[in-house]
């Protein structure tokens, strides 16, 4: 097993696949390249992070887990956070594990409109989805572990008349205890840090950490290695230097806002690198009950609804967060939101979460900064406002005794007959607060190399031996979590690689 973490010397390897980033995508291509046979060194930006040494509150998380401190935004008309891990193991370690087939209409939709895939490939990749969900346990959360807010959800939709249901998990027997985006200290959450990193290495993988890679490095048209600088990651103090050379080929799954500006970096040419970034942005609802709810007991997501996927285009979900998240989404300050958070332990957020028609770019500045420009449309804030209407009636109808919108320009707390307020609330994007952390594209599939960076394999249009594998290569939003795609197409994508 070899593991090369932060390092004041320099480093020189030769593998047959180096493979960019070791979320979602990374490590499920680097753990099926492995399988097959190949040598593989993984690359990872960030640090290698122990359960035990997982953080315990949000600073913590921000501090050791998030990408860049959880301060990536999408500049638009409204500044929306981006959130992303860095890590060993990517955003797989913080994020809720929850995990949804690809939904076949959008396959279909790639088909038709992108050439993008037939039947065999889409049976492909519901096959990989059949052996991931075996493989990291997938599981639906059970009535004892899914905790009072997502049992009250389920009340309120029942009441409302709309589906929704326990989520799936990758989890192997969670114990309810709420801090999924701290990472699972419990062992419980298959985060690939802790599934497909280690057996890369066990099968003889190289695992390079806090080692961003600056270039993919290029001969002609073919990606023959990987260079970068170790670089530690809390002080940011730059280690050594390293070169990977790459026998067969160079994987790049940095993240959408990641690998768009490294191919960029590495010269490749594209017009459409960085285009086509889209996202589900959510932002919650809370309701106070005249119970204690205890938001934090419980799946830190246990319930959702997919009803209102299509038309008009939303999730609705549970999620609890922590109480100085609680702290800074409530308005006020000193005595005021002391008094507000008093609230706290009778609180149940529910989220919604986008299903955004807007598209928009990821750039590269002349410093090698990364800004993605995004803006929501007019239909995406009506989707949103009647998501957030959705969501406050479900409250009320679970027995809420108000509601707390979060929007600019409303009241603080709103009652069972003040509804419409949300739903004809500002259009204004300024006026709510979205966060992003389902994100697509930036490289894009499609079959014609001018309306796509990649095929349905991840291969870059005009390249030889370059392929993306994370969730820059989705073409559209999913409507669903996304990480069960990423992870099988990256399957797909390897398994292509093995049979070349
Ligand atoms: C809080 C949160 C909760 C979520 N919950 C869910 C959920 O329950 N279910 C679900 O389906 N999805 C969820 N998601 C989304 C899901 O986790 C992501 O869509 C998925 O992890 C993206 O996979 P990826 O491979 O594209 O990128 P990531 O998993 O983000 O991995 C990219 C990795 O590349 C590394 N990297 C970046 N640049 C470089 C470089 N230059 N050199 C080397 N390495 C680099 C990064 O440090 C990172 O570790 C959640 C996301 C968040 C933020
Ligand atoms: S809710 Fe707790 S036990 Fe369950 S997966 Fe998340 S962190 Fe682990």
């Amino acid at each position: 097993m070899t593991h090369f973490a932060f390092r004041e010397e320099d480093l020189t390897l030769e593998v047959d696949y180096v493979v960019v980033g070791s979320g979602a995508g990374g490590a499920t291509a680097a753990n099926e390249l492995a399988r097959g046979g190949a040598t593989v060194a993984l690359i990872e930006a960030g640090p290698w992070r122990d359960p035990e040494d997982y953080p315990s509150s949000t600073y913590g998380a921000m501090r050791d887990v998030f990408d860049d401190w959880g301060v990536g935004i999408a500049r638009g008309r409204a500044l929306w956070p981006i959130v992303q891990a860095s890590c060993v193991g990517g955003t797989t370690v913080i994020n809720c594990a929850i995990c949804v087939r690809t939904p076949e209409d959008v396959m279909l939709q790639w088909e038709r409109d992108l050439g993008v895939g037939n039947k065999a490939w889409r049976d492909a990749i519901w096959k990989h989805q059949d052996k991931l969900e075996v493989e990291l346990c997938a599981e639906v959360v059970p009535p004892e572990a899914a905790g009072r807010s997502s049992l009250l959800a389920a009340k309120g939709a029942e009441a409302v008349r709309y589906d929704g249901h326990p989520m799936t998990r990758y989890v192997k027997g969670c114990v309810g205890s709420g801090q999924c985006l701290q990472g699972c200290k419990q062992l419980k959450k298959q985060s690939l840090n802790l599934q497909f990193v280690p057996e890369v290495m066990a099968l003889g993988g190289t695992v390079l950490s806090c080692a961003p890679a600056e270039r993919v490095l290029l001969e002609g048209r073919r990606a023959v290695g990987v260079s970068g600088r170790f670089r530690e990651p809390v002080t940011r103090r730059k280690g050594g230097r390293y070169t990977v050379r790459a026998r067969k080929g160079v994987v790049v799954a940095a993240s959408v806002t990641r690998t768009a500006p490294l191919l960029m970096a590495s010269g490749v040419k594209h017009p459409l690198l960085g285009k086509g970034f889209r996202a589900h942005p959510g932002t919650g609802v809370f309701g106070v009950y005249d119970h204690d709810v205890d938001m934090n007991v419980g799946a830190t997501q246990g319930w959702a609804s997919v009803q209102y996927r299509i038309e008009p285009g939303m999730k609705v979900e549970t999620l609890s967060i922590p109480p100085e998240m609680v702290a800074s989404r409530l308005a006020g300050a000193g005595k005021e939101l002391v008094a507000r958070m008093g609230d706290y332990r009778r609180m149940a957020m529910w989220v919604v979460a986008v299903r955004a028609e807007a598209v928009g770019r990821i750039k590269r500045g002349l410093l090698g900064e990364v800004s993605v420009d995004y803006s929501f449309a007019r239909p995406d804030m009506e989707r949103l406002r009647k998501g957030l209407a959705l969501l406050a009636r479900t409250h009320f109808a679970a027995g809420a005794v108000k509601v707390l919108p979060g929007i600019y320009g409303l009241p603080y707390e709103i009652g069972p007959d003040q509804v419409d307020l949300i739903e004809n609330g500002p259009l204004d994007p300024r006026s709510y607060i979205l966060i992003s952390s389902h994100l697509f594209g930036g490289t894009t599939m499609d079959k014609d190399p001018t309306r796509g960076v990649c095929d349905e394999y991840g291969r870059v249009h005009g390249y030889e031996g370059l392929v993306v594998a994370d969730a820059s290569v989705i073409p559209t939003t999913l409507g669903v979590n996304p990480q069960h795609t990423i992870m099988a197409l990256a399957r797909s994508f390897a398994d292509r690689l093995l049979d070349a």
